[in-house]
Parts: C-alpha cells; structure tokens; sequence
C-alpha cells in the first residue's frame, strides 16, 4: 500500500462556489495537530465563508466548523492528546488568551479568535489542522456523523438554554424546527422545561411533538402570542428561524422577566414595541456558540439523553450541492458531509 501524500478538500473560490481540489499533506505548526476527517456538518454560518458576507474571507478557503476525526498528528508542544484519540472542532477553535474578554474569563468574545473554516482552513476536508487548545472530546458512543451537527447546532441551543432563567418546569419555546431549532426542543423537553415547538405549517406538528414538545403552535394558523399567554407565557423564546418578524411575535408572549434568546440571524430587522419590554421588564439577547468544556458538556449531555440530530449525508464531491440544498432549507434536518474512508 502506498501512502498518499495528498488529500482532498473543498475550497471556496468565489461567491458561492465551492471546489474539489487536491492538496498536500500538511505538516502541523506547533500547538496544532492534524486530524483526519470523518464527518463535518453544513451549517449556515458555512456561507459567511462561502459567499464572502464580511468580506474578509480570503480564497480558497475551506469551510466547515462541525468537525469530527481523529488525531493522526501532534505538534511540537502538544500535551495531553494522542494520535487516534477522537476529537472534534467547533466554530470557535481557539481564543488567543490576551484579549480584554479574554482576561475577564469570557473567550467566548474573545477579540481575536480561531474560527474554524473563516478565517483556518475548516473540515469540508479529509484533513484538517486544528489547534490543541480548541479540540473537544468526542464520546465513544456517537457517531461521527450524528456527533457532528451537535458541535455549533446543539452547543449553541443547549448553552443558551442552560444559562438562561428558564428552571424545571417552566415554559420554554423553541422558535424554529430547523437544523438548531430541532436540537432546541430535544434540549428543552429532556432540560424539564414544558417544551413549545413554534413553525410554519401543520405539517410540522407530528415532527414536533416526536421531538419532544408538549404543544406545536402552527404560526400561518394561530396567533403566536396568544397561544403563548394561554400557557401562562414563555419564560425563554429561543429564536432560530430566520425571521426578524417573526421572533417580534413571541415578545409579547413572554412572561414577565421572560427572555427572547436570538441564536438565528434574520435578514430582516426585529422590531419590538418599547412597551412590550419596559412593561414586564422582558429582554431580548444574543446568544453566541460557546466554550470547548461547554462543548464537551453538550456532547455528555446529549448522550445521556440520547438526542441526536436528524441528519442527511452526503460525500465530500457532493459538498456543492449540501451547501445549495442547506441554504434553500432543503436538507432534513441538518445536512453532513462523511468523509469516505476507502479513499483514505
Ligand atoms: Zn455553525
Ligand atoms: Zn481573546
């Protein structure tokens, strides 16, 4: 058997355009190790990369911030990790330890972060260089694949939950049953909130109650807010559809106190009556991503209570169209990219 010197990876070359190319083999720089890459989800900050949306994205650049493989390479100054040990890499991968948030122990906002697959080289890649200070352990017991989508869809929803105000027993709705918003309710029923699944159309309801969610309200048929003040109002609205408007909506239906925690960037503005917020003394909040040990803990936390992303996979040269199909909200419910191991 040869060994193979080269691997391949999908670049960004253009607005939109992703390509199949074949590179080298890299050496890692120390702090880094290599990993070789079984699975890496498409999520929608994917296109931030891919169309350029900052305009800081140098090409070719590979995307893909849902990483999962295994360590097949350590830099020089790498402790504590081994060649073949499972690992994965999230959005953030690696805050630079300096910066002013950084010093305050928040390097969830550090100034001058990694992020994975804009600003490094990301997983759509049967290789990926990752820094040590960013891996997170993957448990034995999760697939690469379904593993994958948990690393920004299911962090971002599970730390947001969590360090909300929302406790036991009190209303939590998911707003959205996309890719985050399915993995929202999963979180909140097994979190104990009682779990309301808010989407477009009845045809989501079977999905949702399957999910976990005690009440499905359909918004092209019901009045949001007055469904929410029925059930005594949410404490928290997670906000994962990508509709300004339509998280407006859930404000009103908070309870007092109550929080509209926005995970999902609309194109449109979200437009709030003052009163809504001064009367009720509600909030509304971003919430972004979180830490490796946050990361970790949502992967433990996830197996315990065995949710999973429902996902659709696809192979590396399929990448293009995982990507169109993710940005028309095509894919049920989270699409992944599954490297081939045969080609290895
Ligand atoms: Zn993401
Ligand atoms: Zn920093």
């Amino acid at each position: 058997m040869t060994t193979r010197t080269t691997y391949r990876a999908v670049v960004a070359t253009a607005p939109g355009q992703l390509q199949l190319i074949e590179r080298q083999i890299p050496t890692p720089t120390p702090g880094q190790v290599r990993i070789r890459v079984e699975a890496c989800g498409v999520c929608h900050s994917d296109s931030a990369t891919v169309e350029n949306l900052t305009g800081a994205i140098s090409y070719p650049r590979v995307p893909g911030h849902e990483v999962v493989g295994r360590i097949e390479a350590l830099g020089a100054g790498v402790d504590g990790w081994q060649i073949g040990q499972r690992v994965g890499v999230g959005f953030l991968g690696g805050e630079d330890g300096s910066c002013p948030s950084c010093r305050q122990g928040d390097g969830i906002n550090c100034h001058n972060p990694v992020i994975t697959g804009m600003n490094v080289d990301g997983g759509y890649a049967e290789i990926m260089l990752a820094e040590a200070r960013g891996l997170v352990r993957i448990p034995e017991e999760l697939e690469a694949a379904e593993a994958a989508p948990l690393l920004c869809a299911g962090l971002t929803t599970f730390n947001a939950l969590r360090n909300s105000n929302a406790r036991a027993g009190d209303v939590v709705a998911i707003h959205g049953l996309g890719g985050l918003g399915h993995l929202g309710v999963q979180f909140a029923r097994k979190m104990g909130f009682y779990t309301v699944a808010i989407a477009r159309g009845a045809d989501k309801a079977e999905q949702a109650l399957a999910l976990g969610a005690h009440r499905y309200i359909d918004a092209t048929e019901e009045n949001v807010t007055d469904v929410l003040r029925s059930l005594g109002g949410a404490k928290v609205v997670l906000g994962t559809a990508p509709t300004g408007q339509g998280m407006a909506q859930t404000v009103p239906g908070l309870t007092p106190r109550g929080q509209l925690i926005v995970v999902a960037v609309p194109g449109d503005p979200i437009t709030l009556n003052a009163t809504d917020l001064i009367f009720g003394a509600r909030s509304v909040v971003g919430a972004l991503t979180g830490s490796v040990p946050d990361n970790e803990q949502t992967l433990a936390f996830a197996s315990l209570q065995n949710i999973r992303p429902l996902i659709e996979t696809f192979s590396l040269d399929q990448a293009q169209e995982a990507y169109d199909r993710m940005m028309r909200a095509d894919v049920r419910l989270r699409a992944v990219l599954v490297m081939s191991p045969d080609k290895a």
